[in-house]
């Protein structure tokens, strides 16, 4: 019989996990509150896909390069489909944020010798030239990265399912729970939308809303990201980043953002988050806010699943009630899990670069395939880590050490 999962949310998480299960083989019943794919987070107009290099070749820098590889893979195979998927490899600069970064920067080139087509260094006249804008200082080069508009990339992936995926759009879980080997989910009055032995939960925070899930240290950051009336040909048309970033015209209009702000639910556009974007925009481009159309500024919301260590979770749900916390530490790979329960979230602001090759971690780990990241990636973003004893206030203690992770937007 042909293998069958239940995927909560049609955004970047869940739409990629459809998607590589399907190409597996499985059938999937992919559920969304929403009319249609990538409407929540993953509803931006466009956002940025990048690798993040650093000195010591960190996790995150580890797991975003395999990520992007990967992404740029994915996005090509979509596009020689001729599904229906809009990005395009623009480049992206990103530049130093002070002198200090301009040398760290330039060291991480130096030490990782990445080929000239990946990354290279350029100095202020290069980057100005790049940009075509004066700019205040040089950075990194990525030729081959760009944007991507985030929601044509979840319609793709839905599209590529074809007859193996059964939508079901409008509708609400509000419960989960398993009886005789099979996971059901049901709406608010009770009544069950789908049936099926792998439940995925890619629902964003709203997956600690079930008992099961709720111990996930899952945090919602608020986003919101300018939308600029732009002729066509203007100035910048490549990705240009330093604390925010914005993006070419596309459709004549261009992105500028984002701001950042943990457990903000309000979802309707605020000035004051325009005026910041804009500030934004005239730290990476001097000058350039002054020069826009005073159209006025339209602009999007939208609300990043975080976790506390900024990195995602992708694998099984640990059975958390069952895990004694007096007794001896135990490693990852002996933890409890709540049977054919699966989650991937947690994208905070790396989703559109992260999300194809979670998809298929996911889809690996659910098949009992040898994944396709090392080990040690693969138990970094396993969502037990979260219930070793101690390891919430070591998390704590280290995202308090990382950047703004508005960087990243
Ligand atoms: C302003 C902003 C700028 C960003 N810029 C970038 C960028 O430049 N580069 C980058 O890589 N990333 C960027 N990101 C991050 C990226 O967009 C997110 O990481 C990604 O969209 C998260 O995808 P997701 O599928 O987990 O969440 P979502 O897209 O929010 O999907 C969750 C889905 O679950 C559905 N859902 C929730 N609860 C239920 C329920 N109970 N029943 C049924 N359905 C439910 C929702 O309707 C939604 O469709 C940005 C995000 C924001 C907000």
């Amino acid at each position: 019989m042909r293998p069958h999962a239940i995927v909560v949310g049609a955004g970047l998480a869940g739409s990629s996990a459809a998607e590589r299960l399907v190409a597996r083989g499985w059938l999937v019943d992919l559920i969304d509150r929403a009319a249609a794919p990538g409407e929540g987070a993953s509803g931006n107009l466009l956002g940025v896909m990048r690798p993040l290099p650093s000195l010591d070749d960190n996790r995150l820098s580890r797991l975003t390069h395999a990520a992007f590889a990967f992404a740029l893979q994915h996005l090509a195979r979509l596009t020689a489909q001729n599904l229906p998927v809009r990005w395009e490899p623009s480049g992206v600069l990103h530049l130093a944020r002070d002198d200090a970064h301009l040398a760290t920067q330039q060291r991480v080139v130096e030490l990782r010798q990445p080929a000239a087509d990946a990354l290279r260094f350029v100095d202020r006249e290069e980057a100005s030239h790049l940009a075509g804008w004066p700019v205040a200082l040089g950075g990194w080069w990525f030729p081959r990265a760009g944007w991507v508009d985030p929601a044509s990339l979840c319609r793709a992936n839905v599209a590529r399912c074809g007859a193996a995926i059964r939508l079901h759009f409008g509708c609400q879980v509000a419960q989960i729970g398993q009886h005789g080997g099979l996971w059901s989910v049901c709406d608010a009055a009770g009544c069950v939308l789908a049936e099926a032995p792998v439940l995925v939960l890619a629902n964003a925070v709203d997956a600690r809303r079930f008992p099961v899930t709720a111990h996930l240290p899952l945090r919602s950051a608020r986003g919101q990201v300018s939308h600029l009336a732009a002729g066509a040909g203007s100035p910048p048309q490549v990705v240009v980043c330093r604390l925010g970033y914005v993006t070419p015209a596309v459709d004549g209009v261009r992105c500028a953002g984002a701001t950042f702000a943990v457990d903000d639910g309000e979802a309707g556009l605020r000035a004051a988050d325009h005026a910041e974007n804009l500030a934004r925009l005239d730290f990476i481009l001097p000058g350039y806010s002054k020069v826009l159309r005073p159209a006025g500024v339209g602009g999007r919301v939208g609300f990043r699943p975080l976790a506390p260590d900024r990195l995602p979770m992708i694998g099984p749900i640990a059975a958390s009630a069952a895990i004694d916390r007096a007794g001896p530490a135990l490693p990852l790979t002996r933890l409890p899990r709540v049977p054919g329960l699966f989650l991937i979230n947690g994208f905070g602001a790396r989703g559109i670069v992260w999300s194809a090759l979670a998809g298929e971690l996911l889809a690996s780990l659910i098949c009992g395939e040898p994944p396709p990241l090392a080990d040690d990636l693969v138990q970094a973003v396993d969502p037990g880590r979260f219930v070793l004893p101690g390891r919430s206030r070591r998390s704590q203690r280290h995202a308090a050490r990382l950047p703004d992770a508005s960087t990243a937007d």
